[in-house]
């Protein structure tokens, strides 16, 4: 399977940490960390898929190292969520030469879908259930690329909301459909994908049990994220998130909006502002200055953690911690 890539693989350095532990398994590459997670957990015990964004990269900036393209050339299957999620990976998977099976999650039939939310802050519940459940087909291959986190404007009308992993019940589909797509490249290996697939649906469904039973003490208190990538727990867990701080996390907001937000944190009176480890903290205090809001933060990506299968899980309690430590101690109303 990795023939073709026999000269690169002895000029690259660190290709031996890249590479899978046997010729056998496929090579298999995820995008992002939670996806690498979940894929890690459908291998476990056959392969160790290669992840790329790494460290504080976000999921909608990075810049491939040479090594990480060097594994997408040599990949069999390659995991992404799709090309309004990681933009930076739409040019290298259009000239990927090898035959790499690419498969984009947020494609995957059965997923709820959540339409992507327009403007920093959002009406309480006002359109929320518009595309709710609808299961959006992206009929327009190509042209959302840069209209969504990339272009710096709101979101357009209709787009989809891509971290449809922060719902367990979404990442259960996932599971599902990396095991059959593993299966397929793999057949081998096909009963133990389904087998580490049964028990993660199981980890999953008892994950989705105890961060809803901790969340209910959050109840409706409400509070302001930094940038929309947390629709999907909200809504499984009946948090109060009222809007986001940016709608491109890779631009500072202007003067308006840092404004236009401290405006609606006193009128609603928002117990905390979360910020993000990829991103200025700093924006944050300048936001809460003044208001009753305290400071926490929020990683979509569960980034501070180690890679593998243990990583989403980690990732899921660790949204719920911050939450319930920053919503929870706040005095009631
Ligand atoms: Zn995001």
């Amino acid at each position: 399977m990795k023939l073709r890539s026999l000269c690169l693989a002895g000029l690259a350095l660190g290709a031996g940490a890249l590479a899978p532990a046997s010729a056998d398994e496929p090579a298999v590459v995820a995008s992002i960390k939670p996806i690498h997670s979940l894929v890690a957990g459908v291998m476990e015990g056959i392969g160790e898929p290669v992840l790329l964004v790494k460290g504080a990269g976000s999921e909608h900036s990075y810049s491939l190292r040479p090594s990480e393209a060097r594994a997408l050339e040599r990949a069999d299957v390659v995991f992404w969520v799709g090309e309004t999620m990681e933009t930076f990976l739409i040019r290298p998977l259009q000239t990927l030469s090898g035959q790499a099976k690419v498969v984009e999650l947020s494609e995957v039939p059965g997923l709820t879908l959540l339409a992507a939310r327009v403007g920093g802050m959002w009406e309480a519940h006002g359109q929320e259930d518009e595309h709710a459940g609808e299961h959006e087909e992206h009929g327009d291959e190509g042209g959302h690329a840069d209209a969504d986190h990339a272009a710096g404007e709101d979101h357009a009308h209709g787009e989809t909301d891509m971290h449809v992993w922060l719902d367990p019940t979404n990442a259960k589909v996932l599971v599902a459909a990396i095991a059959t797509v593993l299966g397929d490249a793999d057949p081998g290996n096909a009963a133990d994908y389904q087998s580490n697939a049964a028990r993660l649906h199981q980890q999953i469904d008892a994950l989705d049990r105890a961060l809803a039973d901790r969340l209910k003490g959050v109840g409706n208190r409400p509070y302001v994220v930094f940038h929309d990538g947390y629709q999907y727990f909200e809504r499984r867990y009946g948090t109060n998130a009222v809007g986001a701080i940016t709608i491109n996390p890779t631009q500072r907001p202007g003067a308006r909006r840092l404004e236009e937000i401290q405006a609606r944190l006193e009128q609603l009176d928002a117990a905390c502002v979360f910020a993000e480890p990829q991103f200025e903290p700093a924006l944050v205090d300048t936001l809460i200055e003044g208001t009753n809001a305290r400071k926490g933060v929020l990683d979509p990506l569960g980034s501070a953690f180690e890679a593998g299968p243990g990583q989403y899980f980690q990732l899921m309690n660790d949204l719920a911690d911050s939450l319930v430590a920053c919503l929870g101690s706040t005095a009631p109303e």
